[in-house]
Formats: C-alpha cells, sequence, structure tokens
C-alpha cells in the first residue's frame, strides 16, 4: 500500500509527489497522459514562482515585463513594469523536470493511467485505474486529487455535485511571427468577449496566440488569426489549435476523509488572468505538509484535514476572492467603457500609482486592483457606468473586507 495516492501529474500534483517523496513518503502519481505537463497552457510564471520552484535557464524563452494593451478601438497602450515580474518558459519541460526530481526522491509515476473510480473507507483509499489494455486498482492511506480543470473525480469522492458552471473557455495555437517582439494583449467583444486575446512571442520566430472567454469558442481563435495574419503580424500556424477550461471559482469544499483536492482541480487559477501554476504549485505544496501530518499521526479524517483549507484561504483565498468580483466588474463593461477605461488606467500618470507602483505583483493581484478602483480619477469613472456596473464595484469593495 502506498502513503499517498496523486491522480495528475501538472504543476500541482508534481510538486505534492515531490514534497512527499523527498520526506520518503510512499508516493503514486497516476496521469493517462504519456507526456508529463503537455496540456494547454501560455506558459508565463511570475519570478516569485520561479524563486519558489526554481525553472532550469535553458527552460526559460524569455523575462516578459512589459506588453502593449490593444482596446476595442484599436488603440495601443504601452505597459512597463517596475522590475522584472515574469516569464515566458517551457511549461511543458518545466512541469517534466520538477517530476524527474519527485521521481528521483522515490515517487513512482504511472503514465497512461487513467483513474475513473475512487473509494474511501476506514482501510484506505482505493483507486480504479484503466489503461490501454487492462484494468488494475491502488491502495493507499491518503489521495491527493489533482486531475485539473472540470474533473469527474471530485464528484466520486464526495466532493461535489452538479457542473461546473463558473469557468472561461482558453483555446491556442503555435504560430511563426513576423513583427511581434513583446506580449500584446487584446480586450473587446470582437475577439474575446468579457475576457481578453494574446500573443505571447516565445523567440524571434514563434508566438502563441490565443484567447479565453466565458462563451463557447465557435471559431473565435480563427478569425483573431486572420485578423492578426492581415496585419503581418503572423504567419502560419505550427500547431493545432486546442482549447481547454479554465476555472474561476474554487470548489465548495476542498478536503473529505483521507482526500485533498489541489490546483485546477480545486479552482485555484486566478480570475483575472487565469494563470494558475503558481497557485496550483502552492497548493500542492500545502496538501503535501497537510499529507504528511496526516501520516504522522494516522488521523486522516475530514476534521484533521480541514486544516489544508485553512492553509490555503491564508495564502490566496483573498487574491481569488477580490480577483473573482474583479472580473465581474470588468465583464460588466461594454466595449465603449472598456475604451474609456483602458485610456485612463493605462494613462502614464495613473500606471505611475498602479502597475508601475512598488506593491505591484504579477501573482498578487488584490492590492492593484482595490487601488484601481478606488483611484481618484477611476472611481467617478466607474460609477459613471451607470446602474450595470455599479452593482458589481460595490461588491468587489465588500469582497475586499472580509
Ligand atoms: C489556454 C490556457 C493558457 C494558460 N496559460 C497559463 C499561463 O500562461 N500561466 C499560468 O500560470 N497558467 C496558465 N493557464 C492555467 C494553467 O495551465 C493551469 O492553472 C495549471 O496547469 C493547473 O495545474 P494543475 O496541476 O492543477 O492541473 P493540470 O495542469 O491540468 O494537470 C492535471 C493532470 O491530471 C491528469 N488527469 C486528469 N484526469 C485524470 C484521470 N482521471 N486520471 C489520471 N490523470 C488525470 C491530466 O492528464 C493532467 O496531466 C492556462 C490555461 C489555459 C487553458
Amino acid at each position: 500500500m502506498y502513503d499517498v495516492i496523486i491522480v495528475g501529474a501538472g504543476p500541482a500534483g508534481n510538486v505534492a509527489a515531490l514534497r512527499l517523496s523527498s520526506k520518503g513518503y510512499r508516493v503514486a502519481v497516476l496521469d493517462w497522459r504519456y507526456d508529463i505537463g503537455d496540456k494547454l497552457c501560455t506558459g508565463i510564471v511570475g519570478t516569485e514562482c520561479s524563486e519558489a520552484f526554481p525553472i532550469p535557464s535553458e527552460l526559460i524563452y524569455r523575462q516578459a515585463n512589459s506588453a502593449t494593451f490593444i482596446s476595442p478601438n484599436g488603440r495601443e497602450y504601452d505597459v512597463g513594469s517596475n522590475g522584472d515580474q515574469a516569464l515566458v518558459v517551457d511549461r511543458v519541460a518545466y512541469i517534466n523536470d520538477i517530476a524527474e526530481t519527485a521521481m528521483s526522491a522515490g515517487a513512482t509515476y504511472h503514465l497512461g493511467h487513467r483513474v475513473s473510480g475512487v473509494e474511501v473507507d476506514d482501510a484506505g483509499v482505493r483507486v480504479q485505474v484503466r489503461t490501454s489494455n487492462n484494468s488494475t486498482s491502488f491502495s493507499a492511506k491518503m489521495l491527493v486529487l489533482s486531475s485539473g480543470f472540470g474533473t469527474p473525480l471530485l464528484r466520486m469522492a464526495g466532493l461535489k455535485d452538479g457542473k461546473d458552471s463558473d469557468f472561461m473557455m482558453g483555446a491556442q495555437t503555435e504560430v511563426e511571427i513576423d513583427n511581434v517582439s513583446d506580449t500584446e494583449v487584446y480586450v473587446g467583444d470582437q475577439i474575446a468577449p468579457e475576457a481578453f486575446g494574446w500573443v505571447v512571442p516565445l523567440d524571434e520566430s514563434r508566438a502563441h496566440v490565443g484567447l479565453m472567454s466565458r462563451q463557447p469558442l465557435n471559431g473565435h481563435l480563427e478569425k483573431f488569426r486572420v485578423q492578426l495574419k492581415s496585419r503581418g503580424k503572423i504567419r502560419d500556424e505550427i500547431s493545432a489549435p486546442r482549447r481547454w477550461g479554465i476555472p474561476l471559482k474554487p470548489v465548495p469544499r476542498t478536503y473529505a476523509d483521507r482526500t485533498l483536492v489541489a490546483g485546477d482541480a480545486a479552482g485555484f487559477a486566478k480570475p483575472t488572468t487565469g494563470g494558475g501554476i503558481y497557485y496550483a504549485m502552492l497548493s500542492g505544496q500545502m496538501a503535501a505538509a497537510t499529507a504528511m501530518k496526516a501520516l504522522e499521526t494516522g488521523d486522516f479524517s475530514a476534521g484533521k484535514l480541514r486544516s489544508y483549507e485553512d492553509d490555503w484561504k491564508e495564502v490566496f483565498g483573498h487574491e481569488l476572492r477580490v480577483g473573482y468580483y474583479a472580473r465581474l466588474l470588468f465583464e460588466s463593461m461594454n466595449d465603449s467603457q472598456l475604451d474609456r477605461m483602458m485610456e485612463m488606467f493605462l494613462s502614464p500618470e495613473v500606471q505611475q500609482d498602479t502597475v508601475l507602483s512598488s506593491d505591484f505583483s504579477f501573482d498578487w493581484h488584490s492590492k492593484t486592483i482595490l487601488k484601481t478602483v478606488r483611484h481618484q480619477d477611476l472611481r467617478p469613472l466607474i460609477t459613471s457606468f451607470g446602474s450595470v456596473v455599479t452593482p458589481f464595484l460595490t461588491r468587489l469593495i465588500r469582497s475586499s473586507l472580509f
């Protein structure tokens, strides 16, 4: 019997596996993929993430400390930062690197293994697994579910009923580029309703082009790609488009008897940008710490594991809440309101108070969000947008008080 079974070898699962195996616990990691980490992603991480979970330098494509934002009316705004904020990395290799370190520390990886059932009782945890040619099962004292967005395993573990309703869909492809040297972010209904589109150069010749939206993505990415091509920014596609979901809210409960939930499976992506690698890794680390305490004491009850939820709420609960209400406020604005908002928010003077101020952080958005909506110029502008927008402003301000 293993000490811990981890389902999903993404950022959350690999960090949990590394922490547990480094302390000598018997860990099994199960993933239906054969290519660890090859899940749809742009690969932008903050420097804080790269310090906490180091990235070998050869896996870093480039620094990403500035971007051009394009408002719905086509106006361009250059935005810098107050120092090194983010990196564009080879995400598949980065996640693989953590997995390899976990394997060296003793974790056993079972790839091509799809978990199809979960049972928990007083004796332990049993997961049913399907491979390409047989069915088998694995047993452990504890289970970490880090199986990503929309995983049905939460329902099997009694942690969720009903379908995911609060999420966005992301779509992305890799393209050849001309004339794009820095990240470009496109806002407006024509490209990405309620969210944004992006061009993120990886080097001088390749970029990720993608977008996300709450709406079903029917031809949005293709239309965006054609627009960029007609402007002479990009050339041919290098890879076929892929799409996948991004959660916007944590699930109601992230622990049960013998079970913890981490990463996208728990709903831990930043609701503002959809970035989820860092919080997935942080939650994998916290899940491992809680699992170790349970293994030491032999108490695997939900009551004992509840401290995991207290831990992640303490670290990034406030961020998720404020970010969620900021997203709703953003979504409530129409294109002409977004044009006016961006004109003021991205003016050199307001940038000094917000994105260029010393407390701006790529990974922690709540301070900048709250500064923005309380800003002496921006607050009256948002309020002037009227009754469709102001209730969301009120909810956002209230969310920051808890
Ligand atoms: C288009 C797009 C772009 C993004 N760009 C960024 C970005 O630039 N920066 C950023 O920080 N975040 C980004 N994200 C979000 C980020 O990719 C996720 O938040 C992050 O990967 C979550 O990590 P995780 O470990 O929780 O889950 P995942 O990375 O999804 O890993 C889950 C793993 O579980 C496995 N699995 C699922 N079900 C089973 C099963 N039944 N049995 C066995 N294995 C199973 C999967 O194969 C997968 O390997 C992006 C997301 C999208 C959709």
